[in-house]
C-alpha cells in the first residue's frame, strides 16, 4: 500500500496544476492517470486562454461576459475567483515556459464569440499542447510520483482521509492511502457522446467514470446535464468528421451561411447560441448537404484571406489549413460544412472557491466540476478554469491533509 499526502485524479491541465501546487505546498503527492502524463482534452485546446491581460480590459467586464454567457447560471464567487485569478494564471504558465504569441512587445490577444473585448490569448495555435507540455515538465521536476496507464477504479472514505483503489492497463490493482484527493478527471462527454449516439471533440479517456464514482459517494452535482456542443464540427471530407475548427475561424472573419449562400447569426455570438442557430436553420430545411447527404452550414473561410489579406490563413490558422489540405481541402479556396458537435460538460461536481466538494478531503478542479461556467461556458475560460481552480484546490488539498 501507497501512501501519500495528496492523491490527484486525471493529468489534463487541472490535475497537473494540482499536483504542482501541492508540491509546491510541500505535499506528498501521487499522480494516476489514464494514459501517459499530459494525455488528455487540454492538449487538444486549439482556441486559446482568456484572461483580462490587455489594458483596456478588466477582470469586472470579463466576469460579465462569463455571467451573461452562462445565462447567469454560474456561481458569483467561482466566476469571480476565475477572472481575478485569470492574470496571475498567465504569468504562471509563462513561468513555466508557455510562450504566449506576442504582437511586438504586447501579449496577442483576440476577440472571441461573447466576449466584450479582445481577451483570447494563444500561443500559436496549440495552446493546450503548449500548457500540457510546460506542465508535464512541472509535474516531473515536482518530484510527483506518477502513475501512467493506470485508472481510478474506487474509492473508500477511511479515518483521515481515502483509500484509492487503482487498476493499471496491464490489470494490476493498487491500493494508494491519502490525506486528501483533488479529482481532476475532466467532464467525460466523450463517453456521453458515445452512449447518445453523437460525434465529439473529445479525447478516448474522456469518460465519466470518477464523476460517477463521486456522485455516488454523496458528492452533490449540479447542471449535470448541460452539455455544449462545439457550432463548428467538420462534417465533410469524412477524413475530419468530428473536428471543431476553432472560434478563431469566426473571430478572424469566416461566416455561416444556410444553402442558399444567406447569413443567419452573429458569428460572435456565444456558442451555444450560434450552434443553436445552426441546428435551427438546418432543422427549418435551409441546410447545406455533403456528398453522403450529411447537412450542415457553410463556414466561409475564405472570407478571411479576404478580410486580412492573402496568407493571413496560413500563417495564423495553419494548423486546421494544413488538416484540411491534407484532406484534398484548401480552406482559403473553398467554404467547408460545419455541424455542430458535442465538446463540454459545463456541468459537474459542486465546488467551493477553494475547490473543496461537498465531501470531506475531496476536492475537484476543471471540467469535472460545475458552477464556474453556469449552463453555457465562454470559449477559453476552461483551460483558464483548469489552471486557476487546479491550483487552487492542489494547494487547499495539501493544506488540509498536512494540517
Ligand atoms: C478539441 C478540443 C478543443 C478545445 N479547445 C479549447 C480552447 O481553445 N480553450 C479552452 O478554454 N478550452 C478548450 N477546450 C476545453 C478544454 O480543453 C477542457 O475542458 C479542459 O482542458 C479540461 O481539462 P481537465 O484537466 O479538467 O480535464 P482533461 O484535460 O479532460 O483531463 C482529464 C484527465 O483525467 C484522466 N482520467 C479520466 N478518467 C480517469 C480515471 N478513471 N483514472 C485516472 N485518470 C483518469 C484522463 O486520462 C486525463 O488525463 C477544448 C476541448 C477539446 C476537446
Amino acid at each position: 500500500m501507497e501512501r501519500c499526502d495528496v492523491l490527484v485524479v486525471g493529468s489534463g491541465g487541472a490535475g497537473m496544476s494540482a499536483a504542482v501546487a501541492a508540491r509546491d505546498a510541500r505535499a506528498s503527492v501521487v499522480v494516476v492517470t489514464k494514459s501517459a502524463l499530459g494525455a488528455s482534452n487540454t492538449g487538444r485546446a486549439q482556441g486559446g486562454i482568456q484572461a483580462a491581460v490587455a489594458p483596456d480590459d478588466s477582470t469586472e467586464d470579463h466576469l460579465q461576459d462569463t455571467f451573461a454567457a452562462g445565462h447567469g447560471d454560474a456561481d458569483p464567487a467561482l466566476v469571480r475567483t476565475l477572472v481575478e485569478g485569470g492574470p496571475d494564471a498567465i504569468a504562471w504558465l509563462q513561468a513555466l515556459g508557455v510562450r504566449f504569441t506576442h504582437d511586438g512587445d504586447d501579449l496577442r490577444v483576440i476577440r472571441c464569440g461573447g466576449a466584450r473585448r479582445p481577451r483570447l490569448l494563444q500561443a500559436g495555435e496549440r495552446t493546450g499542447a503548449e500548457m500540457v507540455q510546460a506542465l508535464r515538465a512541472a509535474v516531473r521536476d515536482s518530484g510527483a510520483q506518477v502513475h501512467e496507464s493506470t485508472a481510478l477504479e474506487g474509492l473508500q472514505q477511511v479515518p483521515g482521509g481515502w483509500r484509492a483503489t487503482l487498476r493499471a492497463k496491464d490489470g494490476t490493482a493498487q491500493v494508494v492511502d491519502a490525506g486528501a484527493v483533488v479529482l481532476a478527471a475532466g467532464g467525460g462527454l466523450g463517453g456521453e457522446a458515445a452512449r447518445v449516439g453523437e460525434k465529439s471533440t473529445n479525447h478516448p479517456d474522456a469518460t465519466p467514470e470518477v464523476l460517477e464514482m463521486a456522485l455516488a459517494l454523496g458528492a452533490e452535482g449540479r447542471d449535470l446535464d448541460s452539455w455544449q456542443r462545439h457550432p463548428t464540427g467538420a462534417v465533410w471530407p469524412p477524413g475530419l468528421a468530428g473536428y471543431a475548427l476553432p472560434e478563431t475561424t469566426r473571430s478572424y472573419g469566416a461566416t455561416l451561411h444556410d444553402a442558399a449562400g444567406e447569413r443567419f447569426v452573429d458569428e460572435l455570438a456565444p456558442r451555444d447560441v450560434v450552434a443553436g442557430a445552426i441546428i435551427d436553420m438546418v432543422a427549418a430545411g435551409r441546410g447545406a448537404a455533403a456528398p453522403d447527404g450529411t447537412m450542415g452550414a457553410w463556414l466561409d473561410t475564405t472570407a478571411i484571406d479576404r478580410e486580412n489579406g492573402p496568407g493571413f490563413t496560413a500563417e495564423r490558422l495553419a494548423y486546421v489549413h494544413n488538416r484540411y489540405l491534407k484532406q484534398g481541402v484548401d480552406i482559403t479556396k473553398e467554404r467547408v460544412l460545419v455541424y455542430p458537435v458535442l465538446h463540454y460538460r459545463n456541468g459537474g461536481l459542486v465546488i467551493d472557491a477553494h475547490g473543496h466538494t461537498t465531501l470531506p478531503r475531496l476536492y475537484a478542479a476543471g471540467e469535472i466540476t460545475g458552477g464556474v461556467h453556469g449552463t453555457n461556458r465562454l470559449m477559453g475560460n476552461s483551460l483558464l478554469d483548469t489552471v486557476v481552480f487546479g491550483r487552487i484546490a492542489g494547494a487547499a488539498a495539501a493544506r488540509e491533509a498536512r494540517a
